[in-house]
């Protein structure tokens, strides 16, 4: 692995973390909201609101979606592969620690009796139940380290995505735009190269032709045109999607991209997540400033998990 590799999985670790705990300031906040909380912009941890909301994190901790980063990390771990099974088990040891939040959808997927034989069987099951429309930004928001896993074998990238998404996502839209973000932060820690909206469509294209509206959508130069707040809305898989391609395409450097994410409120953290892990794995760890890095509450954990996924790479 080169030098810049390494910065690029290292990135990508610290900006899932960073979005996530920086993040959480302006999550369920419309955006004129977040300008009132927020005049001068959210940017750094010591500003975030003590709201009832907030008040269940300390400054610097990240959420339930670095949380279950770190149990595909895990899994990994101890098992030297991706296996759709040694993941289950992981996520539902964290969430029998009864964590500060869990989505919907995974706490359905997790309290099925069955979990743990059968995870997709559970996952398909609830998302069935949902008349096919559960499509919640849940497995995007944990599975950007499957674009470094693995990352010099784009086909292996898409089928570990696919094995974990799925674990309590079933919906095609749930999976394809998790494989688009491994995808693309695959390709840039590999090759340092970008893909093209062209092919962006093309891959989303083939999981569920609604992808491209929210794909084209991230083209837009204003982030504001993403209405990331809007109510009905938030948590939605491919806003999330949306919000990580517009910093993909738009963003100069990992700070700025970041920064403009979150201060649009909605589902702040998940959609800085991944726009943080993109912008890692794009500009590097080297390019991140330090504040938001020593900030982190459990850097210390974040550093061990990242050191120990590297010596198996
Ligand atoms: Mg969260």
């Amino acid at each position: 692995m080169t030098t810049l590799q390494k910065d690029k999985i290292k990135g990508l670790f610290y900006g899932q973390a960073i979005g996530d705990a920086l993040g959480v300031g302006s999550e369920f906040l419309s955006k004129k909201q977040v300008n009132v909380f927020y005049p001068n912009k959210l940017t750094t941890y010591s500003q975030i609101i003590r709201d009832s909301f907030r008040k269940q994190w300390k400054i610097g901790e990240w959420t339930d979606d670095t949380d279950q980063f770190l149990c595909i990390c895990d899994s990994i771990l101890k098992t030297k592969s991706v296996d759709e099974h040694a993941f289950a088990k992981e996520l539902y040891a964290w969430a029998q620690e009864s964590p500060v939040d869990i989505g919907i959808t995974v706490y359905s997927v997790v309290s099925h009796p069955n979990f743990l034989e059968n995870p997709y069987k559970c996952a398909k099951e609830v998302w069935e139940d949902s008349g096919r429309e559960a499509a919640a930004n849940g497995a995007i928001m944990r599975t950007s380290i499957l674009g470094a896993y693995e990352f010099w074998d784009y086909e292996k990238v898409i089928s570990n995505t696919k094995k974990i998404a799925k674990v309590t996502h079933w919906d095609p839209r749930c999976v394809g735009s998790s494989i688009i973000t491994t995808l693309l932060i695959a390709k840039l820690i590999n090759e340092n190269k970008t893909l093209s909206l062209r092919d962006i469509i093309e891959i989303g294209d083939k999981y569920d032709n609604r992808m491209i509206y929210y794909i084209e959508l991230a083209t837009q130069n204003k982030i504001s045109n993403l209405y990331l707040d809007e109510e009905g809305v938030i948590g939605y898989t491919l806003l999330a999607l949306s919000a990580g391609l517009w910093a993909y395409f738009h963003a100069k450097d990992f700070e700025s991209g970041l920064i403009s994410v979150i201060n649009e409120g909605g589902d702040a953290d998940t959609n800085a997540c991944i726009a943080g892990s993109i912008l890692g794995a794009k500009f590097g760890y080297n390019s991140i400033p330090t504040h938001l890095i020593d900030g982190l509450k459990n850097k210390k954990l974040l550093e061990k998990k990242l050191n120990d996924f590297m010596k198996l790479l």
